[in-house]
């Protein structure tokens, strides 16, 4: 039974992919999506999260699949920060941050039912025995946003009930975040239990809103990153020079 995770380049997907290394049957596949979103660069960290994955050791005990970038041209017609169309908060702190917005800028309705179809789809395309998709969802638990309504562990096991209902085999859908590390912090833990090559590996990771690599410190990704990172009391690999 295979194995697919979304891999966008930022810390979460990041430690899911070696998540799913550690935890998932083989082969491990990964997809990203280029549908415009204004960090580029959080796709160029996903190709080389991917390659530095292939050449570490972790690599003798795993059959490992492909990484796909697809390109959706345009398919989110939201406003979101995320895409390139509106303008990017910044903050002087992450404090300023908290006290700054209640509303994140990078809602887009219903964009991981569309991602996780996508991702079964590419999955199903090359095993249609059914497997398992990896998603990096987190239902924010976080003060600044009460939540996105499909980043929720009850989205994910709905998800994967209606694919599973619309293909033949089934198709589980795993959000291991929700489930192991519903916060940033408990994510930069995990990254540490999984080992030195995933910790490693997310100073190449980025989800900067200006589209900067190392983080800006500056937008609300990166402050949040600044603080999750405070929180666990260690340095973030993505800022030694
Ligand atoms: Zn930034």
């Amino acid at each position: 039974m295979p194995t697919i995770v979304l891999l966008s380049g930022g810390m979460d997907s990041t430690v899911c992919l070696y998540w799913a290394v550690e935890n998932c049957p083989s082969p491990i596949h990964a997809l990203s999506f280029d549908y415009g979103q204004r960090a580029v660069r959080e796709l160029e960290g996903a190709k080389k999260v991917w390659e530095r994955l292939l050449t570490s050791p972790l690599r003798k005990v795993l059959r490992m699949g492909e990484h796909t970038i697809a390109k959706l041209d345009r398919v989110f017609v939201s406003s979101s920060s995320i895409l390139g169309d509106s303008d990017v908060q910044t903050y002087d702190s992450p404090e300023a941050a908290i006290k700054g917005t209640k509303t994140d800028q990078s809602f887009i309705p219903l964009r991981n039912a569309v991602l996780l179809s996508l991702a079964a789809h590419h999955l199903l395309a090359r095993h249609p025995d059914g497997g398992t998709v990896v998603t990096g969802i987190r239902g924010r638990v976080d003060p600044i946003n009460p939540g996105f309504p499909d980043c929720t562990h009850k989205f994910a096991s709905a998800m994967g009930y209606a694919l599973t209902v619309g293909h033949k085999y089934p198709v589980n859908v795993i959000d291991p975040l929700n489930i192991y590390a519903p916060t940033r912090s408990k994510t930069i833990q995990l990254a540490r239990k999984l080992g030195p090559e995933c910790f490693e590996a997310l100073a190449l990771t980025t989800s900067c809103y200006q589209g900067y690599s190392p983080p800006c410190g500056k937008c609300l990704p990166c402050t949040r990153r600044a603080q999750a990172f405070a929180d666990v009391g260690v340095a973030d690999p993505a800022l030694r020079g």
